[in-house]
């Protein structure tokens, strides 16, 4: 079971426990996901540069996966890259963000993926800005953003 940070009732992350993984047939994926959301996650597809509706996000908050709620992103980490896509320099709880290595296409890329639910989140590159260095090159539709304001209601049940 992976260990993972939770969204806790203070609108916090929680410290990094034991959470099942979240499996779910494909049909149950098209019901929760919209096609395109589901194109993205579930068959590691790549939306177009500068079409995602998370890229000029400047709003405090978290980014949370389109398809079980993980925490990945925090609003303090996103930086404008030039790339057409939402970009962050270090994802809001490490245990969080899955990866591995994609060969695909030709090329050797590191693939990210959401701790929970497997979702396939976009890619990691080492030409990212400082601290880091690191570049996480995420799909908009792979995420959901939440207001500062409104982390409370994403309490995450499994923390209850
Ligand atoms: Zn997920």
């Amino acid at each position: 079971m992976p260990r993972l940070r939770l969204i806790s009732r203070d609108g916090t992350l929680t410290e990094p426990s034991e959470v099942p993984k979240l499996e779910l047939s494909d049909n149950e994926w098209r019901k929760r996901l919209t096609p395109e959301q589901f194109r993205i996650v579930r068959s590691s597809g790549t939306e177009r540069p500068f079409c995602g509706g998370l890229l000029e996000n400047k709003e405090s908050g978290l980014y949370l996966c389109v398809g079980c709620g993980l925490p990945l992103f925090k609003s303090d980490a996103k930086f404008e890259s030039g790339t057409g896509w939402p970009s962050f320099f270090q994802p809001v709880a490490k245990e969080n963000v899955a990866e591995k290595v994609d060969s695909s296409h030709g090329m050797r890329r590191v693939e990210i993926n959401c701790g929970r639910c497997d979702g396939h989140l976009g890619h990691v590159f080492e030409d990212g800005p400082r601290p880091t260095g690191l570049r996480y090159c995420l799909n908009s539709d792979a995420l959901r953003f939440v207001k500062d304001a409104d982390l409370k209601k994403e309490a995450d049940a499994a923390t209850s």
